[in-house]
């Protein structure tokens, strides 16, 4: 192609990111993190309630990228859960801390001289897949971060589930996988002291609300993408199969986040906040730092039933 061609080429309409032709914004600034998944986003003050153009926007890029990030929003507890109704309804959690006496907000927290140990899931995983109902979405902010290390990794797993071959598309698309967080309680009391994570210590929740069976391949509720939904933390096996047989599948499908086209990572910094959509991505903290503080502070937004 010669140079005058490619410019006289409609250069927006072509921009694919995170597989899909990326949206125009004309009113806040959106610089995509990765070709796979995230996004900066500029011109937004969160601590004030947002402009329908403004909040149009926002939502397009957060299904579009699947995790934004707004920098320097230094947010009040309650500005905090005023920017995160946008998004649904806020809910509690069994198993996750709760910060400064708020039950509908959690916060992962590691002191600087705790072992990582304290924080759970340092691998891929999506949150409290065991519920009927998993998050939406997770709304986050950091109040300390290392100044180096500590990101969170992301992996798009709509990405992951379209680059599988259609044999493996099909055997999955009939499976269905457990998921229980039942034990994690009694799992964790019978650790050694300092090898124990930090959970909450009472919940309201039913032991019927602990375990759900849920689709191994789910569907955007309103365009039908399908993305992978299976993950080690919480799984017990897929619906008939034994945990011995579920295992080696298991095994291959958890190293899918892993592949570096899929991912994007989260820096942070003090008073960074971001959402992430928590059907369609897997998350990991990285604890490559020692000797700092990090804590994020969080709400969570209640979804649908998998379909
Ligand atoms: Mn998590």
């Amino acid at each position: 192609m010669s140079v005058e061609a490619k410019i006289t080429q409609p250069s927006a309409e072509r921009v694919v990111v995170a597989g899909r032709v990326m949206p125009e914004f004309h009113h806040i600034g959106v610089e995509p993190l990765t070709g796979a998944c995230g996004a900066e986003v500029t011109g937004v003050d969160l601590r004030k309630p947002l402009s329908d153009e403004v909040l149009r926007e926002v939502m397009l890029a957060f299904e579009h990228f699947l995790v934004i990030m707004m920098r320097d929003q230094d947010l009040s507890i309650e500005q905090h859960k005023a920017f995160s109704r946008y998004f649904g309804e806020l809910t509690e959690l069994p198993q996750a801390p709760t910060y400064a006496g708020q039950s509908d907000m959690q916060e992962v927290r590691r002191e600087a001289h705790e072992p990582v140990s304290v924080v759970p899931f340092t691998r891929f995983h999506t949150d409290s897949p065991f519920l009927p109902r998993p998050p939406l979405c997770m709304v986050m902010r950091a109040i300390d971060a290392p100044r180096y290390g500590g990101d969170t990794a992301f992996a798009n797993m709509y990405l992951a589930y379209e680059e599988l071959s259609d044999g493996m598309k099909e055997t999955l698309g009939r499976l269905r996988v457990v998921y229980s967080g039942k034990d994690i309680w009694s799992k964790n009391a019978k650790l050694d002291k300092d090898k124990q994570l930090r959970l909450r210590e009472s919940h309201s929740f039913s032991e019927d609300h602990l375990e759900s069976v849920h689709p191994a391949v789910r569907s955007h509720p309103r365009t039908g993408r399908k993305a992978l939904y299976v993950t080690p933390a919480y799984f017990k096996h897929f619906e008939g199969w034994s945990p011995e047989d579920s295992r080696s599948l298991l095994d291959y499908l958890a190293h899918m986040p892993h592949k570096l086209q899929y991912q994007c990572r989260i820096r942070w910094k003090p008073n960074t906040v971001i959402v992430w959509d928590n059907r369609f991505l897997q998350h990991c903290g990285i604890h490559d730092y020692e000797n700092e503080r990090r804590h994020l502070v969080r709400t969570t937004i209640i979804g649908e039933r998998p379909i």
